[in-house]
């Protein structure tokens, strides 16, 4: 056994990963040059286009392109009528915008706890907390795993609740070999760089629904409409258009959208390359019993987004947060997902109470996020494996 580097030992890399990483190869670099050579920079071609695209790969009747992955599950909010006085049902084990998206609206999110083996909010646990104030539920495909859509369509439907699935990790898995994106009433997806399909920013709704479709194209952009059928007043002219609800500018470039759809021509390479790494990390991990691995629904076929480990604190001397500088020492640069949301002080001043969720509290404090991505190279995989069992064997409890 090596000494482990934090003992003054030879750290397993010599040079730094990180936990997400995007890949931009020349046609990415071309999508984009064109774009800026054209006559339209935003408003342009390229955002029907890749809007087209988004429906191809997703089987989603419509796609709505919009600044960013919050602003896409603002929208949605929005188009389901979210508002003062409703609340929303989301999970604490997520980005603060799935549960603030309701905040934006007026509404109070409501946190259900989660399912201690796969970390997706528990569709038993989010029926437990409606009430008649409930106007829609964020489910969260955490990873990238889907969420248990046959459940959260059912309990929506039972109780006349908009399904909104924050689908902003779950681009290219599929849930019962269907495309995730047309489960829910509308699917929001993101294109931070970290994420599997980079823009830069970005983000979608994608919807079957065309009376949601009109509200997210009104909502994406100022609440103006220049549909005729939309407006209240006669026509002026060729110029004339008409605000008919107030709404932010969440207008997304036409550079962007060159480069999303540049990167979803992409997506099975990028799919097939993080299964793989998924699967050799599966392999290694699941022999290591300091470790758990996340599990999955056999109806997930799964595109992971983020790759968390579980460290087991009765068979490991030290916690989470000597792990990951251990890491680090080894110049793996980790990360964790996610604090739970109402954990954070705007929240605890709106009156939210540790220990709400407790199995997400305890995954809080015992998870890491190791370096998982389409660049990484086979040897960068191996590092990881390595440094992970380093430290695991090295600080062994019996
Ligand atoms: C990234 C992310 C978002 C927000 O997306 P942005 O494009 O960064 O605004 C929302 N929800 C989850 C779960 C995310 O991971």
């Amino acid at each position: 056994m090596e000494i482990p580097a934090i003992l003054g030992g030879i750290p397993v890399r010599d040079t730094k990963l990180y936990y997400a990483h995007q890949y931009i190869d020349q046609d990415d670099i071309d999508a984009v040059e064109a774009v800026l050579r054209s006559d339209y920079l935003t408003c342009g071609p390229a955002i029907p286009s890749c809007e087209k695209k988004l429906c191809e790969v997703t089987g989603a009747k419509y796609a709505v392109l919009c600044a960013n992955g919050t602003a896409a599950l603002h929208i949605a909010c929005m188009a389901a009528g979210v508002g003062p006085g409703d609340e929303v049902i989301t999970t604490p084990m997520t980005f603060a915008a799935s549960a603030n998206c309701a905040l934006y609206c007026g509404a109070r999110p409501v946190f259900a706890d989660i399912d201690e083996n796969t970390y997706n909010l528990d569709p038993d646990e989010a029926e437990k907390k409606i009430t008649d104030r409930t106007k829609a539920v964020v489910a969260v495909d955490f990873t990238g795993q889907s969420v248990p859509e046959d459940r959260f369509i059912e309990l929506c439907r039972k109780h006349h609740l908009v399904y909104i699935e924050d689908g902003a990790h779950v681009i290219g898995t599929k849930y019962k070999g269907r495309p995730n994106g047309s489960f829910a009433d509308m699917t929001c997806l993101s294109f931070h760089p970290v994420k599997t399909i980079c823009g830069g920013e970005g983000g979608a709704v994608l919807t079957d629904s065309e009376e949601y479709y009109k509200k997210l194209l009104l909502y994406r952009a100022h609440g103006i409409t220049r549909d005729r059928t939309q407006m209240e007043h006669p026509d002026q002219g060729p110029w004339y258009y008409e605000q008919i609800a107030l709404a932010p500018n969440y207008r997304m470039t036409d550079m962007q959208a060159a480069l999303i759809e540049s990167q979803l021509k992409k997506l099975d390479i990028f799919a097939a390359r993080r299964k793989a790494i998924k699967k050799r990390y599966d392999e290694a991990f699941s022999r290591l019993p300091q470790v758990t691995v996340q599990k999955e629904i056999p109806e997930s076929d799964t595109v992971r987004h983020l790759y968390i480990l579980r460290l087991n604190p009765d068979r490991l001397n030290i916690d989470r947060k000597r792990f990951f500088e251990a890491m680090g020492e080894e110049n793996i640069v980790c990360n964790v997902h996610y604090i739970p949301v109402y954990w954070f002080p705007y929240y605890e001043k709106l009156g939210y109470k540790r220990g709400l969720c407790p199995k997400a509290e305890k995954l809080y404090g015992e998870e890491i996020t190791i370096p998982f991505y389409y660049a990484m190279s086979d040897k960068d995989v191996e590092d990881v494996i390595r440094a992970v069992t380093k430290i695991a064997t090295c600080y062994a409890r019996n």
